[in-house]
């Protein structure tokens, strides 16, 4: 009995209550899906000074190439207010043709059809021509720092190098077909302090009031906008997340101002270009003095966030006609290729193969009452399968 039913393996993997950063048996449930199919299973735990151990897995089937791997996660968010759910989170009911629980669409479910997909690949022709691997971590929902880059590093130092990557994450807004991800924007963050003088608000000249300072610095972030899209991407965009003084009085000018932001950026930048950019930005707000007349250019300090993430595009013509083509075959619809949306562990495979995402509809992820739709996991599985004999068969060619 292989795992070819992808609602009892989701069934399977939710009724472990994986949340961050426990494993929850769903390692255990996965491992005992792939042994029987061949895979040789390890285990990994991450550790780092101030993070949990994290429990993560990589499996492989095969020996030769070409390598194709299959990356997703087991953890889970947390449930939010479990009285709100209408079927206990991690029971995985169906009902009315609906599978509930945590981790339904984000991601169990994309984990589930793969390895049906495969299982059913295997018994109907045979193992693939080449090698199939999952790399599988615990640590995508938390700080993510005992997870993915540690999981690659690991198997990369073991000898291990891939061919393509497709990760399971929900790329779909509505309906199955609608979208794969080839490439993902890049995230840089950042905090500005302005420093000032305290001083009584009847008595401004005495004092200087940094409000005025972080006020058109933030201006300068918003406007003009960093660019207008490429071919690919959509327009890089900067939000200004917070602006905090803390001030309980309101007549005292405060003596210190603190704004963070985050920008979600395309190809025109690298985060080095960006910041540069950034900073340039700044320093002329900085020495414009039209809200604070008759005073010296603004001080003010920036601090990065430590790990932007970078920006990437998958070019890999094979890879993504592959899927496509599997996409149009069995739903009839045309995905759209999109970079759009937020980060995924995709950024850290693109260092290590060309990567493409594909998975369920994303609507509920995170929500209470996360589910899928019953028929939606064989539509899932189908085109999973198609599109690993399209790949095998196109390494081939
Ligand atoms: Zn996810």
């Amino acid at each position: 009995m292989t795992a070819t039913n992808p609602v009892e393996n989701l069934q399977a993997l939710i009724r472990c209550p994986s949340v961050t950063p426990a494993e929850g048996g769903a390692l255990t449930a996965l491992q005992a899906m792939l042994e029987p199919m061949g895979f040789v299973v390890s285990r990994v735990t991450a550790s780092e000074e101030n993070t949990p151990d994290i429990e993560n897995l990589y499996a492989r089937v095969g020996m030769s190439g070409p390598h194709l791997m299959f990356a997703g996660h087991t953890d889970v968010v947390p449930i939010g207010d479990e009285a709100a759910w209408s079927h206990p989170p991690f029971a995985a009911e169906i009902a009315d043709g609906v599978l509930y629980g945590r981790g339904a669409v984000d991601m169990k479910g994309g984990i589930a059809c793969f390895v049906a997909a495969l299982a059913r690949s295997i018994e109907e022709k045979g193992a693939p021509n080449g090698s199939v691997s999952l790399l599988i971590t615990g640590d995508e929902e938390g700080p993510a720092i005992n997870g993915t880059i540690k999981l690659l590093k690991w198997a990369a130092e073991k000898g291990e190098h891939w061919d393509a990557c497709l990760v399971g994450e929900p790329t779909n807004p509505d309906q199955l077909g609608d979208m794969i991800k080839i490439g993902r924007r890049g995230s840089l963050s950042g905090t500005i302090t302005v420093q000032g003088v305290q001083g009584h608000a009847a008595y401004p000249h005495l004092a200087d009031n940094p409000v005025r300072g972080i006020i058109r610095l933030a201006e300068a972030l918003m406007n003009p906008p960093f660019d207008h899209g490429t071919d690919n991407f959509q327009p890089s965009n900067l939000e200004v997340t917070t602006i905090d003084v803390g001030n309980p009085a309101t007549n005292v000018i405060p003596a210190k101002a603190t704004a963070r932001f985050n920008i979600r950026f395309n190809d025109v930048w690298t985060a080095e270009t960006l910041q540069a950019e950034i900073i340039q930005r700044l320093d002329a707000a900085a020495a414009d003095t039209t809200l604070r007349p008759a005073r010296q250019p603004l001080k003010y300090d920036i601090v990065w966030s430590e790990r932007p993430s970078h920006v990437f595009l998958t070019r890999n013509e094979a890879l993504i006609s592959s899927l496509s083509d599997a996409v149009e075959q069995v739903t009839g619809r045309t995905p759209q290729l999109s970079t759009t949306g937020g980060t995924s562990d995709a950024r850290y495979i693109k260092d290590y193969c060309p990567v493409v995402e594909f998975g369920l509809v994303g609507q509920t992820m995170h929500m209470v009452d996360e589910r899928v739709v019953v028929e939606d996991l064989e539509t899932l599985t189908r085109i999973y399968q198609t599109f690993i004999e399209q790949w095998f068969a196109n390494a081939d060619a």
